[in-house]
């Protein structure tokens, strides 16, 4: 490089080479960014949006990315130099840099906070960062052409397995011993990974291909034929390989070969003949490694018609992006967005550009991959949480390199490097799980997603049949598009809803633990007609709490001020906010009584009674303890499915992107626990979440049926939710978001201050929130209080919140005034180590 450099510039100039500083984003909650210097050999290496690394602190060595190149050397601190450039190509787009400032700046955390949550930790470098040798790479065969230290690098992998970048660098005694690495990597001789459990290990494909000197020829071929002529199936298995991988017409097609289930997938051949071939020699078996991402390489596009509403739906969409840059689709359950998606994606790609679809993690399913898979194949891109960093970072490679133009992700898909998007599509925009809690950045992708969109000029779709009140009233005020589909796919009907009161069946003496007669009865009868059923209950484990009859003592958490859930499946009492446990005990701790009793219930406890009461049932539970392995969730789908369990017990993860087509009976146990729920948004929310659960009952020919279990069936949130009336559920909660102040009409953050004692965690509250009244106003400041949950992880909370009217306040100074606070609170000595967080748009 230096040598080229010199080659460019007249001698004299390349004396007074400029001297460049770089301002880098390091991966770590720090304020600001930091200036290195580039080196002069370095000045045509180092570009914005790539990894170099850097020395950080005395002895800490890590990759971090270039945000800005310029000639300024920080005025307080000497500039250390780059170490070494790890991309000549950006990672990170300008866009994508651009997004991540607004996520910074909007949320109030650090941009070195967003970079490490949006980085797929493959992409993340440091001198704890280890290296291992390519699982399909063999030192003794392959030929690769190593530098002198490359080949010590790999020949101490084979010695140790694993190297850190810190051995690496004292192995070769040299400081830039990075670009060795990334050599490797490209020549994929290495990788690098985490942690030992996060190790990659790629996905392997048995093949067969006939064995090289049957195929020089022709002649070797039919003497081959003739040979095998006393054994049909042999010779069977031969013509149908030579049908699939017509060697005769292309030689180099055998080389390929073929996946050995799919030459035994034909009926009349046995895996038998095959394996006596492979013996023989005549075949010969090889493994191949294949991309995670299946390529569906026929393109066997589904015939997609979309129906009459469908089509209307998709030109009124495509007709209102003409003006507005954000439209909302409102269709009711089971009125066939996806498919209106699928074609609207397809007409984005038409026009050249990148597709986002984002969807909540529990309604991104393998049933919605694969029918994206069957129509844009190898251009899907699919990005999901139970990833491991490596397929993440293989996303991120894909994006970056062309091959994937659509991608169907999670939450922290708006990560990801988009350059060129046209459209983004937000599905079921207003599920709270849109809205990272914890850590920083505290983001919600749904707002964040409309920034990415807005910075690329594209356009975004917002989908739901149940929208958020927010979302609706941008639409309402003419901000945002609306179309609306009323009408369910094909003729099917909206399910009947009816309610049972489980107070008065109590009284009838009609109750058998947590089910109504009403409820069993249905259960059986849809059971014995061969149909399935769902039910609901919104929570997981055995029961809430366990109390003792006879002094009243309740286990709680010894680390947050929660009682422990009883799981009865391990015998256990657990903390769902810690995760902290311990065996449930035989008697009452307090007064030794071995009256033990399980309060409430959850999904386990239904799962368990259901069994009993109704042996007919095949009853499978889906949530977030049956489905922590990474296939398990797919596993309890495609058993239900099959018909191999007739009745799925589950959380909130049974309500959404699941469609069964011989379900008829969805459940719902109790109601109440819902509505209840202390928050301004509790009511959107439990019609959000019975609408969407009874959605799935009921499809083409057999008209649905959902039983609602609940004490108080006057209350009003039902009518709404039987007569499908969104708008009257609109209407009530924009009536009462204006008369107390909530969003949409002012802006909430919620500033939470944590210290491990009660006193001090109170005290700094008090004086922030004094300090805050000072620079916001009263009517501003709400608190300090204390949470419901007042006690995490041996943290005290307490919260403060703001509220900023949406029409009069300048929100950027009001975050600049409250970032001054935090700042002033923590320089008071009292007050130095007490956590604060704040949370923009709390959900
Ligand atoms: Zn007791
Ligand atoms: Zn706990």
């Amino acid at each position: 490089m230096s040598e080229l450099l010199n080659f460019n510039y007249p001698p004299e100039q390349a004396v007074e080479r400029i001297t460049f500083f770089a301002d880098v984003i390091l991966p770590l909650p720090l304020p600001k960014l930091y200036t290195y210097r580039i080196p002069f050999e370095m000045n045509d290496e180092v570009v914005v949006g790539a990894r170099v690394i850097v020395q950080f602190g005395s002895k800490k060595v890590l990759s971090c990315i270039v945000a800005e190149i310029h000639q300024n050397a920080p005025a307080d601190y000497q500039a250390k130099y780059i170490l070494d450039v790890l991309d000549d190509k950006p990672i990170i787009t300008t866009p994508q840099l651009r997004l991540f400032k607004w996520i910074a700046d909007y949320y109030m955390c650090t941009l070195g906070e967003v970079i490490n949550a949006a980085l797929p930790a493959a992409l993340k470098l440091s001198s704890e960062s280890r290296i291992q040798l390519h699982p399909h790479y063999n030192p003794e065969e392959d030929e690769l052409i190593l530098a002198p230290q490359e080949e010590k690098i790999i020949y101490a992998l084979q010695q140790n397995q694993a190297l850190t970048f810190t051995d690496v660098g004292n192995l070769l005694q040299i400081k830039s011993y990075h670009k060795f690495i990334k050599s490797l990597i490209q020549k994929e001789a290495i990788i690098i990974y985490e942690q030992v459990s996060d190790k990659f290990s790629p996905k392997v494909v048995k093949k067969v291909r006939i064995s090289e000197h049957f195929v020089q020829d022709e002649g070797m071929l039919e003497e081959l034929f003739n040979q095998l002529a006393p054994q049909p199936k042999q010779l069977d298995v031969l013509l149908n390989y030579l049908q699939k991988v017509p060697v005769h017409q292309d030689i180099h097609l055998n080389y390929k070969g073929i996946a050995k289930n799919e030459l035994t997938n034909s009926p009349h051949l046995s895996a038998s003949s095959i394996n006596t071939l492979i013996k023989k020699g005549v075949l010969e078996q090889f493994d191949q490694v294949v991309s995670r991402f299946p390529v569906e390489h026929q393109h066997k596009l589904l015939p997609m018609t979309l129906s009459e509403h469908q089509a209307k739906a998709k030109d009124e969409i495509l007709g209102q992006f003409k003006e507005k840059d954000t439209v909302l689709l409102h269709g009711v359950t089971g009125s066939g967005k996806t498919e209106v998606y699928i074609d609207l994606i397809k007409h984005a790609l038409e026009s050249g550009g990148q597709v986002l679809y984002l969807l909540p993690e529990i309604a991104l399913t393998a049933q919605i991959v694969q029918r994206l898979m069957k129509v844009f194949g190898e251009k899907l891109g699919v990005y999901h949480s139970k990833f491991s960093d490596n397929e993440r970072a293989e996303v991120w490679q894909g994006i970056l390199s062309g091959r994937f133009q659509v991608v169907v992700g999670v939450r922290s898909s708006v990560f990801l490097p988009f350059h060129d998007l046209s459209l983004v599509i937000i599905d079921e925009e207003h599920e709270s799980s849109y809205k990272q809690y914890d850590p920083a950045p505290r983001y919600n992708a749904r707002e964040t997603a409309l920034m990415m969109a807005h910075l690329q000029s594209a356009k975004t779709l917002l989908g739901s049949a149940t929208p958020s009140v927010e979302t609706y009233y941008n639409c309402k005020t003419g901000r945002w598009g609306l179309v609306e589909m009323t009408k369910r796919f094909g003729e099917a009907q909206l399910p009947d809803i009816e309610l049972v009161n489980t107070r008065e069946e109590q009284h009838r003496k009609n109750m058998h633990s947590h089910f109504s007669g009403k409820l069993l009865t249905a259960i059986e009868e849809r059971l014995s007609r061969k149909e399935q059923v769902i039910l609901f209950q919104n929570r997981r484990g055995y029961a809430p709490f366990i109390s003792c009859d006879e002094c009243s003592w309740i286990p709680k958490c010894k680390h947050c001020a929660v009682s422990l859930s009883y799981h009865k499946y391990n015998n256990e009492l657990r903390c769902h906010y810690c995760g902290y446990h311990e065996r449930m005990p035989h008697d009452c701790p307090a007064c030794g009584a071995t009256t033990l009793k399980s309060m409430g219930f959850g999904t386990e406890k239904v799962e368990d009674e259901l069994k009993l009461l109704l042996p007919s049932a095949d009853v499978q539970r889906m949530d977030l303890d049956t489905t922590k392995k990474k296939n398990s969730y797919q596993q309890i789908i495609a058993d239900f499915e099959t018909g191999k369990t007739n009745v799925l017990v589950g959380t909130q993860m049974v309500t959404k992107g699941l469609d069964f087509e011989h379900v008829s009976l969805v459940g719902i146990l109790n109601a109440d626990t819902i509505i209840n729920f202390p928050d301004f948004r509790a009511h959107e929310r439990a019609y959000q979440l019975f609408v969407q659960v009874s959605g799935r009952a009921g499809r083409k020919e057999k008209p649905g049926a959902v039983i609602i279990q609940t004490r108080d069936p006057l209350q009003p949130i039902f009518r709404k939710v039987r007569s499908n009336d969104y708008q009257s559920l609109y209407e009530h909660e924009i009536d009462e978001r204006m008369r107390f102040g909530y969003p949409p009409f002012v802006r909430m953050i919620k500033v939470i201050v944590k210290h491990a004692d009660e006193r001090v965690a109170e005290n700094a509250a008090i004086v922030l929130a004094k300090d805050l009244t000072d620079r916001l106003g009263k009517q501003q400041v709400l608190g300090p209080e204390v949470p419901y949950i007042f006690k995490i992880r041996n943290l005290f909370l307490q919260e403060v919140h703001i509220k900023l009217p949406r029409e009069t306040t300048n929100l950027r100074t009001a975050k600049g005034q409250i970032a001054q606070a935090i700042f002033n609170l923590k320089l008071l000595p009292d007050f130095k180590d007490v956590r604060v967080v704040a949370d923009v748009d709390p959900a």
